[in-house]
């Protein structure tokens, strides 16, 4: 998917969460949660963390071992010892598998576990279904912010 689609999508998540549940979105943890929503597309030389870490895309295979769920491990870790707070660290989860869950939904699709099968679907990251589905994430979360 593109950029923005995966970005609506967490944002998306992150309005349901704020208005139908008592799990804390604050600006802290909404911004964990979008950059778990953006962060495994860093192993792709043009996304938006790829752009910062070129490096990255040189070395790993894009949606490869950093869309996996070893990935979200270590990050989770990594954000543990950087800032020691479950909602945080909760709120990038849920934002990575918001990722992982739209990826899936392309031809190339991901192995979740690094190893074993690839669950693929049929939607074509930057085509018109693409288009589609950010715009309906878009109308949702107007939908939400109004209402
Ligand atoms: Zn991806």
């Amino acid at each position: 998917m593109m950029g923005k689609t995966h970005f609506a999508f967490g944002l998306l998540i992150a309005l349901l969460l704020y208005k139908f549940s008592s799990f804390p979105i604050t600006i802290i943890t909404g911004i964990f949660l979008l950059a778990g929503a953006l962060f495994p597309d860093i192993d792709h030389g043009t996304s938006f963390f790829g752009k910062k870490t070129k490096i990255l895309s040189m070395i790993f295979k894009h949606r490869g071992f950093i869309h996996s769920v070893f990935m979200l491990i270590i990050m989770d870790l990594l954000i543990w010892l950087i800032k020691t707070d479950i909602y945080c660290i909760a709120a990038f989860s849920i934002g990575f598998i918001s990722h992982m869950i739209l990826d899936f939904l392309n031809p190339n699709g991901l192995k979740p576990f690094f190893i074993g099968k690839k669950i693929k679907g049929n939607l074509k990251a930057g085509e018109w279904p693409d288009l589609v589905l950010f715009s309906c994430f878009l109308f949702i979360i107007i939908f939400l912010v109004l209402f």
